[in-house]
C-alpha cells in the first residue's frame, strides 16, 4: 500500500520490550525482578486510610512529602532529590537533560536495554563498551572521550557488582561530563554511590522503589545528586509534565521509606534465598555470574535456554529470555520466595532429565 501522506511525519522508534505481565495468581512469576514480599505494613495502613476525596485536586508537583522522606533517609538536602514515575521516568528525563552534547554517551553493550532506546528517541549519539569474557565492565573503556556515562551497578542482567572504589575511579576520570549510576539493584548487596555525591558534582545516582521496596506497581523512582543537577532535571520535567507523581504514590512512597526495619528484613530474606539458589543451581550444572542483585543470569551446557524458557512457561513458571547476541543462551531468573524457588528447582530437575534429547 502507498504510504499515506501523514505517515511521513510520524516519529519512527524501536521501542523497549518490557517483560510479560501474565494474569493469574497461581503462576510463579520470576521474570521482571519484582520483590516477592509485600510493601511495608505502614504502606497498607496509609492506603486504607487514604481519602479518595483528595483525588479531586492536583497532587503536589514537587512531591515534597516524598523528597523529604528520601532526603532524611539518605542524609542529603531535599534539593538534592528528584522523583519520577519509576526510575524509567527518572532515567529518561536524565538522558534528555544531561546527554545533550556531540560526543557519544558510553554504556556497556550488555546492560539495561532501555538505554539505547532513550538515546535513539532523543537523538543522542552513543557508543557501547563490550563487557569482558566473564561479563564484567571493563573500567578502562570509560577513559575515552565521551559526552556522558551511564551504567547500572550491579549491572543488569548480569548481576555483577563493581566496588565503590571502581565506581569512583570511573568518576575520577570523567569529571567533565555527567556520570549516572543506575542503582536499581544496589540494596541486594552493594555499596551505594550516594555518599560520593558530596564530592562529585557531576554524579547522579538513580534508585527505584520497584525492587528492594516492593512497590513496582506504584511506579516510584528517584535520583540523588548535586542540587544543580536536580534543578536541571526539574527544569526539563516542568517543561514536559508538571504532575508526574500521583497523590497515592507520593504518600505511600514516603511511608515505605520510613520503615527501615521491614526493608532490612525482607532484603535479608531475598539475599538468603539468592545464596541458597546459587547452591542448588550449581549442583544442577548451571553456570552464572556471581550476582549481587535479586536475579541470576544462568546457562546450562546440556539444555538450551530458549527450550527451558518455553518448558517452564508450560508449568506456569515465568522467567526472562532475551533473544539477543551473547544473551540468547541464558535465562534471567528473579529470586522469589523459598517456596517459589523450590517449585522452580523441581521443574528444572525434571526438565534436565530430558535435556540430552534437546541438547545441541
Ligand atoms: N534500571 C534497571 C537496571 C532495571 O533493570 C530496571 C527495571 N526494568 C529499571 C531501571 C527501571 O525500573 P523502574 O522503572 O520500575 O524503577
Amino acid at each position: 500500500m502507498d504510504k499515506r501522506p501523514w505517515e511521513a511525519n510520524i516519529r519512527k522508534v524501536v521501542p523497549y520490550v518490557p517483560g510479560e505481565q501474565p494474569a493469574g495468581d497461581r503462576l510463579v512469576k520470576l521474570n521482571t525482578n519484582e520483590n516477592p514480599y509485600g510493601p511495608a505494613p505502614g504502606v497498607r495502613k496509609a492506603l486504607r486510610e487514604m481519602d479518595a476525596g483528595g483525588f479531586r485536586k492536583y497532587p503536589d508537583p514537587a512531591a515534597n512529602a516524598l523528597t523529604a522522606a528520601l532526603a532524611a533517609r539518605y542524609g542529603v538536602g531535599q534539593d538534592q532529590v528528584f522523583v519520577g514515575v519509576g526510575s524509567d521516568d527518572v532515567l529518561g528525563m536524565a538522558f534528555l537533560t544531561f546527554f545533550n552534547g556531540e560526543k557519544p554517551v558510553l554504556f556497556p553493550d550488555i546492560t539495561y536495554s532501555f538505554y539505547p532506546v532513550w538515546a535513539e528517541l532523543f537523538g543522542i549519539p552513543f557508543k557501547t563498551c563490550e563487557l569482558d569474557s566473564s561479563l564484567r565492565i571493563r573500567k578502562g573503556d570509560y577513559g575515552q572521550p565521551n559526552g556522558g556515562i551511564i551504567f547500572p551497578n550491579p549491572n543488569a542482567p548480569t548481576g555483577l557488582l563493581m566496588g565503590l572504589d571502581e565506581v569512583e575511579e570511573i568518576l575520577g576520570r570523567n569529571q567533565d561530563v555527567v556520570v549516572i549510576v543506575d542503582e536499581a539493584y544496589i540494596d541486594f548487596g552493594g555499596q551505594s554511590a550516594i555518599p560520593l555525591v558530596s564530592r562529585y558534582e557531576n554524579l547522579l545516582v538513580v534508585q527505584t522503589f520497584s525492587k528492594s521496596r516492593s512497590m513496582a506497581g506504584m511506579r516510584i523512582g528517584y535520583a540523588i545528586g548535586h542540587r544543580d543537577l536536580i534543578r536541571a532535571l526539574n527544569d526539563v520535567k516542568y517543561s514536559y509534565n508538571s504532575y508526574t507523581m500521583n497523590m497515592p504514590s507520593i504518600i505511600l512512597g514516603a511511608e515505605a521509606v520510613k520503615d527501615e526495619a521491614y526493608f532490612q528484613e525482607t532484603l535479608g530474606r531475598i539475599v538468603a534465598t539468592r545464596e541458597k539458589t546459587k547452591g542448588w543451581m550449581r549442583e544442577l550444572g548451571f553456570d552464572f555470574p556471581d550476582s549481587q542483585a535479586n536475579f541470576l543470569l544462568v546457562s546450562h551446557g546440556q539444555a538450551k535456554a530458549e527450550w527451558l524458557f518455553e518448558q517452564l512457561k508450560k508449568e506456569q513458571i515465568y522467567v526472562r529470555y532475551f533473544k539477543t547476541p551473547r544473551l540468547d543462551n541464558r535465562l534471567r531468573i528473579t529470586i522469589g520466595t523459598d517456596e517459589e524457588m523450590e517449585i522452580l528447582r523441581k521443574a528444572l530437575e525434571k526438565l534436565l532429565q530430558f535435556a540430552d534429547v534437546y541438547a545441541g
